[in-house]
């Protein structure tokens, strides 16, 4: 779930198990970015914060931040996020002079997500981090973000 490197640690928020489950939907994915961007920025760790945003494969997000934090500190914050999201009534920065796809939002189906990764947050959680890296045919590397 986390990888520290050059004084960063990216958190690997799995939402959804990779190729067994459906991704979540790009719409749904995009208002949790948004919202949760705006938890993270704004909660009491918000200086140390320095990215979150969805994975490109719609599984799950990227949150990367400085300082000092374990996946449990993670994980308590990601609740703490996700149940305030859970009383959102709106998607934050929605207009087309603050987002880069205005009309890609899904506020019923984030909400959906949220609840169903809250319950295996609190309820089935699990950390494990495998860093994929891999020769391509041509020799450079692919490894994930
Ligand atoms: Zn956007």
């Amino acid at each position: 779930m986390s990888r520290e490197d050059k004084g960063f640690t990216t958190f690997d928020l799995r939402i959804t198990e990779p190729n067994k489950e459906p991704a979540v939907a790009p719409a749904a994915i995009h208002s949790m970015e948004h919202l949760m961007a705006t938890w993270f920025r704004n909660s009491q760790v918000k200086d140390d914060v320095v990215y979150v945003g969805p994975m490109g494969c719609l599984t799950g997000m990227y949150i990367i931040m400085t300082g000092s934090y374990t996946v449990e500190d993670m994980r308590q914050l990601t609740i703490k996020c996700l149940e305030w999201i859970l009383t959102q009534t709106e998607v934050p920065a929605t207009t087309p002079e603050t987002c880069g796809n205005y009309l890609l939002h899904d506020l019923p189906m984030c909400h959906w997500e949220c609840r169903r990764y809250l319950d295996r947050l609190k309820n089935y959680f699990h950390s494990e981090y495998t860093k994929l890296q891999i020769m391509l045919n041509d020799g450079r590397i692919f490894a994930d973000a």
